[in-house]
């Protein structure tokens, strides 16, 4: 394997300064009703409130303008069939380059015309007999398009980052902090930003228990694969970690913590309940596993990242309904 760099805290830093201005600072919120619960006080990174609805327009941002003029010019390539999808076709649509994204011909159409609604190109395959990561290479390589990954990459880590290193410029430093893990982008750009910024603070990353890959690769010290798992946790229905997330979550991250189906559907009920949220279900993550050990966290200063708030609206009332 080649020899590959690791982002830093400066990076994390350097991000904050490109996405200023196109990113929303996003709210921290706080719940009287929570803290009570909780015998604690916790603070809400709400991400929910980003643009297009989610973190990853952070990531997206901070690599595509990193981009050169040829790279400009011929212009972006993704695949992903959710947030990722839309964070690339917003931020490439912002900075004046043609976006290309790779979506399973069955995506809810409601993705697929908000990315489309952004401007890009979508190219649809058969998610059954096609290696989307073959066609999204092909088209690269066919067509001079940088393909930027959903998680994987030093630039998408580093603007991921910048959520956690506002949370804690607002808040100062925690003593706990729960981060929501799919591929780890977000896990491994929060533990720079915390690791510096509270040096002190725990960090968990939190999976769907049907899949904690990420878990059995901590605690194993090498990348596990699993088969794409079954959640309503959409945003962390990944299959592994990656070559920079894994090692920056190995070694600054305390533990990987997972949560039931239910126990999501729980807190967004809460959620939209006390503090009038919508929040997908990978959203809830975070909150979720904090809630399971709250007795653990008396008179802590915590942190909680909200990841995101993109949910299709009939699935969301049923999840409110239901039970
Ligand atoms: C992508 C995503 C995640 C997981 O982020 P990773 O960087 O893949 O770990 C969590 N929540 C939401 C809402 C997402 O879109």
């Amino acid at each position: 394997m080649s020899e590959i760099t690791l982002p830093v805290y400066s990076d994390v830093a350097a991000a904050a300064g490109r996405i200023k201005g196109h990113a929303h600072q996003t709210p921290v919120l706080t719940s009287r009703t929570v803290n009570e619960e909780f015998g604690a006080e916790v603070f809400f990174k709400c991400e929910n409130y980003q643009r297009m609805g989610a973190f990853k327009f952070r990531g997206a941002m901070n690599a595509l303008s990193q981009f050169s003029d040829e790279q400009r010019a011929a212009g972006v390539v993704a695949f992903s069939s959710g947030n990722h999808a839309q964070a690339i076709a917003l931020s490439a649509r912002l900075l004046g380059i043609p976006a290309t994204i790779v979506m399973p011909s069955d995506a809810p159409a409601a993705k697929v015309a908000a990315t489309r609604g952004y401007g890009a190109t979508v190219v649809e395959y058969d998610r059954y007999t096609q290696d989307r990561e073959q066609i999204g290479r092909d088209l690269a390589t066919e067509r001079g398009l940088t393909l930027i990954p959903p998680y994987d990459h030093p630039h998408v880590i580093a603007g991921q980052g910048t959520a956690v290193k506002e949370l804690m410029e607002e808040t100062g430093p925690l003593d706990v902090l729960f981060v929501c893990l799919g591929g780890g982008g977000l896990l491994a750009g929060s533990a720079l930003a915390s690791r510096h910024l509270a040096p002190d603070c725990v960090i968990y990353g939190v999976e769907p228990e049907a899949g904690n890959d990420g878990q059995q690769s901590f605690r194993s010290g090498k990348i596990v694969h699993i088969e794409t798992p079954k959640t309503i946790a959409d945003g962390a229905q990944t299959q592994h970690l990656g070559q920079y997330t894994f090692p920056i979550i190995q070694q600054n991250v305390n533990d990987i913590l997972t949560v039931s189906d239910e126990e999501l559907v729980n807190c967004m009920q809460f959620l939209a309940e006390r503090m009038k949220m919508v929040v997908e279900p990978t959203g809830c993550l975070g909150f979720a596993a904090a809630r399971a050990m709250k007795n653990e966290l008396r008179g802590k200063r915590i942190g909680i990242v909200i990841s995101g708030g993109n949910v299709d609206i009939a699935r969301y009332a049923h999840f409110l309904a239901g039970n």
